[in-house]
């Protein structure tokens, strides 16, 4: 256990020292950038170690995983996975931002289900943006994304934070994010106050800082390779 301890530890300085590299580089502040910690099919020990780090905000893709491990450690959870709609009423309860918003229909049913229960609680949006439009990996077009955002404003329990993007794989990421950094820019002229933008992964995020980053969702990087696909 300590071993594994160690082993993250390494990892979580090498990965702070490329994130404040990074954003020297941009001429950026670190405060600026919020790391998440991936911690989809790790353990939840890992996400006590990560915990004790100082680590604070954890990233998940299913329901049941971010469900039983924000139920045992203390923290600001991201949902960042493809969501299914019977899954909402659950994500809504442990979920304090969603990553991957893509839906009208997921828009409405997570409002209702946060009236319904009553709470102050509000989870932060992040609308899903894909490039190139291919169907599987999630996400919608441009032109997509302001009928989504103003659906964001009028639901009294979400608040809009910006947007989110997974490049395609065979993509190159300064000229993806590049992309993506110029679309966030126009939706700002509209949607002022939705300054996020949830850009980089273990492979590219120096990339995504250099253009804007504010969130960056990092897994392998922080707790090795894992050991089944999700
Ligand atoms: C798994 C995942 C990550 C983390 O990926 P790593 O390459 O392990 O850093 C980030 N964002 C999303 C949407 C993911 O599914």
């Amino acid at each position: 256990m300590s071993a594994r301890r160690d082993e993250i530890a390494e990892n979580v300085t090498a990965v702070e020292a490329r994130i404040l590299r990074a954003a020297q580089r941009a001429q950026r502040a670190r405060s600026e950038i919020t790391l998440i910690a991936v911690t989809k099919t790790y353990p939840v020990s890992d996400v006590a170690i990560l915990k004790e780090l100082g680590i604070e905000n954890f990233g998940e893709n299913r329901d049941e995983e971010g469900d039983e491990k924000s139920a045992l450690v203390d923290g600001v959870w991201h949902f960042q996975g493809q969501i299914q709609s019977k899954k909402l009423p659950s994500i809504s309860i442990w979920a304090n931002y969603i990553h991957s918003m893509d839906n009208g229909a997921h828009l409405e049913k997570l409002e209702r289900a946060l009236a319904t229960h009553g709470s102050e609680k509000k989870i932060g949006i992040f609308l899903q943006l894909s490039l190139d439009g291919a169907p599987g990996r999630g996400g919608v077009r441009e032109d997509e994304l302001e009928p989504l955002a103003s659906s964001v404003l009028a639901s009294p329990h979400l608040s809009l934070m910006g947007l989110m993007c997974v490049p395609p794989v065979e993509s190159q990421p300064d000229i993806a994010f590049s992309e993506v950094a110029r679309i966030h820019q126009k939706f700002l002229s509209t949607f002022s106050h939705a300054t996020g933008l949830s850009i980089g992964m273990s492979g590219d995020f120096e990339s995504a800082i250099a253009h804007g980053a504010t969130h960056i969702r990092v897994g392998s990087s922080i707790l090795g390779p894992r050991t089944y696909p999700q």
